[in-house]
């Protein structure tokens, strides 16, 4: 069985800045980090003062999805254990955050691992947040049946607890960390991917989502809901229809669900009509990857960026498609804003939202480990029976 190590007691300073809280250790023989030492951080090296300290032994994540859950354990080796659920969607509110729980716990029991050894949770959801009576909460549209359009789910959730809940086991300051897939991802990048100081991660899936990193601080705002620019309006003409309820906006018009409606074809066989050279599914690849591009362009020209890192399985399966119309978008305008912006797939597979949930809370000690040893790649992932 691992044993927690004993903390060391220390004392903490709250440091407010952009309305989001700092903590910051001050024990003996450790610097003082100011504001201003925090915001000059170099790249990939940053002493990220929400960390937990490097006494903690084990750390585990959590990755919930509108279809799966996942929960993972990990130490300062890497990730041992990953197990997967389905997302269960009837029950009383807290259900997820329940079962995130008993993931935890199921991934313990399978490493011998003792619960109490793990002492933090970083957590990668689909959002968006709402805080309430000062915990983060989720309302994602495609888990709360009582929300509108949300006919098809057996439940008439409308929030979704989650902070409140890990709280009851996790209750330490430092200990609980959420923030959005996208947002999340970026963390991965950043602790131990290659994304420097000003980078935008992108997941260009069935949703379309962001994380957005200026000056080496991801951006989390006033509920973490930073990055949904896939809901940003870009045509006043489109009647392309988004879950939210806007039309014309970006995730309504080149989502998965949406990328050549109007021609009848599931979205597969487009784009390999598209590499046939089909024109009409062509011109619906490239009216895309247009949008995409152009919302590309938009946020570079507002963040100064100078790399974007691509996921998602819309991405995924036909980067050589998309990729040089992508790049054109942006590299064809104002050349004073977009000269060298990279854009990129993540290094990082199909994990990078574990490894984000994990970066979270990640001791900042660990880091050099893993990013040299890159542990996720043999990592375990097993399902869970359904039942437990
Ligand atoms: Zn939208």
């Amino acid at each position: 069985m691992l044993n927690p190590l004993e903390l060391r007691p220390f004392k903490i300073k709250i440091v407010v800045r952009d309305g989001f809280h700092y903590h910051d250790s001050i024990k003996s023989g450790i610097a003082e980090h100011s504001i201003d030492q925090i915001s000059s951080i170099k790249p990939n090296t940053e002493i990220d003062p929400m960390r937990p300290d490097a006494h903690h032994t084990a750390i585990a994540a959590l990755d919930i999805g509108g279809t799966k859950i996942a929960a993972c354990i990990a130490t300062a080796s890497g990730p041992l254990l990953r197990v997967v659920q389905l997302t269960l969607t009837s029950g009383t509110p807290d259900t997820i955050a329940r079962q995130g729980l008993r993931l935890i716990d199921a991934c313990c029991q399978q490493l011998q691992i003792d619960p109490a050894a793990v002492q933090s949770v970083g957590v990668s959801s689909c959002g968006p947040f709402e805080v309430r009576d000062g915990a983060t909460g989720m309302i994602p549209p495609n888990l709360c049946g009582g929300l509108p359009n949300g006919d098809d789910l057996p439940n008439d959730w409308t929030f979704l607890p989650l902070e409140s809940v890990l709280r009851e086991r996790f209750s330490s300051v430092r200990s609980v960390r959420i923030a959005n897939d996208c947002v999340t991802a970026l963390h991965a990048e950043r602790a131990v991917g290659i994304a420097p100081a000003n980078a935008i991660y992108v997941t260009w899936s069935t949703g379309i989502g962001f994380g957005l990193c200026v000056d080496g601080h991801i951006l989390h705002g006033k509920a973490g809901n930073a990055g949904h620019a896939g809901h940003m309006l870009l045509s006043e003409t489109s009647q392309a229809l988004c879950g939210c309820g806007n039309r014309g906006d970006l995730e309504g018009m080149v989502g998965g669900r949406n990328v050549g409606k109007h021609l009848g074809k599931p979205l597969e066989v487009i784009f390999r009509d598209a590499q046939r050279g089909d024109a009409s599914a062509l011109d619906a690849v490239q009216e895309a990857a247009g949008w995409f591009g152009r919302a590309l362009y938009n946020l570079t020209t507002i963040l100064d960026t100078e790399a974007i890192f691509i996921g998602g399985s819309v991405w995924r399966h036909n980067e050589a498609l998309l990729a040089p119309l992508v790049q054109r978008e942006i590299d064809g305008r104002f050349p004073a804003l977009t000269r060298g912006v990279t854009v990129q797939s993540t290094m990082l597979g199909e994990l990078v939202t574990d490894l984000g949930a994990l970066a979270l809370v990640m001791p900042a000690d660990w880091i050099a480990n893993w990013r040299t040893h890159r542990p996720w790649e043999t990592l375990r992932s097993v399902p869970l029976d359904q039942t437990r």
